[in-house]
């Protein structure tokens, strides 16, 4: 008699995990392994081997990113516009809503209040989704910094694009509508508002087939390389932690990322 097969789950992926793993697929791991640092046990054992060999940049290939729409000023809502989904984790978003204009929609987080698709092996929070006056769905991710600090630097915003992507993936997946674009806003309130700007990054074909691909190869990838660079190690985690034998620089906090 044959033994009944197994189908192997698919290794649990987030947005969050794209944009370390775009940075520096050893962050990545060492993320994924501390998680149960936070609750008090043990990390669990780390993929990357002792002899590593320390890599100058993430193996893994930039999201399409040259049709993003950067716009300066405040965000374009319309009075008919409304919310339908927020991070109950995040306490420190803009209000960019009234209440009345604030409809909350528990049925599409199973109550967890993350969205998932199963078939990716994908999970995550979007800071918000936005519906639209014309039925369209929008998440958006809230970043409190400078719109262009960093934005056409090679290791500046692609970051948020590629979160952006996976995002609507997930928006896709929960809600069954496909989002034609995702939202970053930028909330530096310094400067009265001056400062303030948001990019539209399209989702299409392209966008999705990337996003696909770049989950398998982040899934194939038994090495998870460290790529020291004070850009990446100043900011991370991981190394405030003191559990990275690369780092090339000391952590300074989480906001020290170009
Ligand atoms: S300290 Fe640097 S090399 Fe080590 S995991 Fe963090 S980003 Fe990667």
């Amino acid at each position: 008699m044959l033994a009944p097969q197994t189908v192997p789950s698919l290794e649990h992926l987030t947005p969050h995990d794209l944009v370390s793993y775009y940075r520096c697929p050893h962050e990545m791991e060492l993320n994924r392994t501390g998680h149960p640092l936070r609750f008090g046990g043990p990390a669990l054992p780390v993929l990357t081997p002792a002899d590593v060999v320390p890599l100058r940049r993430s193996p893994l290939f930039a999201p399409p990113i040259g049709t993003a729409r950067v716009n300066e000023g405040r965000l374009d809502l319309g009075d008919r516009d409304h919310l339908v989904y927020q991070d109950a984790g995040e306490d420190d978003l803009p209000m960019l809503f009234p209440p009345e204009r604030i409809r909350l929609d528990a049925r599409f987080t199973n109550g967890s209040g993350n969205l998932v698709d199963a078939s990716l092996g994908l999970a995550g929070r979007p800071d918000m989704v936005i519906a639209r006056a014309d039925g369209g769905l929008v998440p958006l991710e809230y970043k409190a910094t400078h719109l262009f600090v960093g934005y056409h630097e090679a290791h500046g915003r692609p970051f948020d694009v590629l979160q952006a992507i996976a995002e609507c993936r997930l928006v896709h997946s929960a809600f069954g509508h496909r989002p034609a674009y995702g939202i970053v806003l930028y909330g530096d309130a310094s400067g009265d508002g001056a400062h303030e700007g948001w990019v539209e990054v399209p989702y299409g074909d392209a966008e999705e087939r990337w996003l696909s691909v770049a989950l398998s190869q982040i899934r194939e990838d038994r090495i998870r390389a460290p790529v020291p660079a004070e850009r990446n190690c100043a900011g991370c985690e991981p190394n405030a932690q003191g559990r990275c034998l690369y780092a090339a620089a000391r952590y300074q906090g989480p906001h020290r990322r170009a």
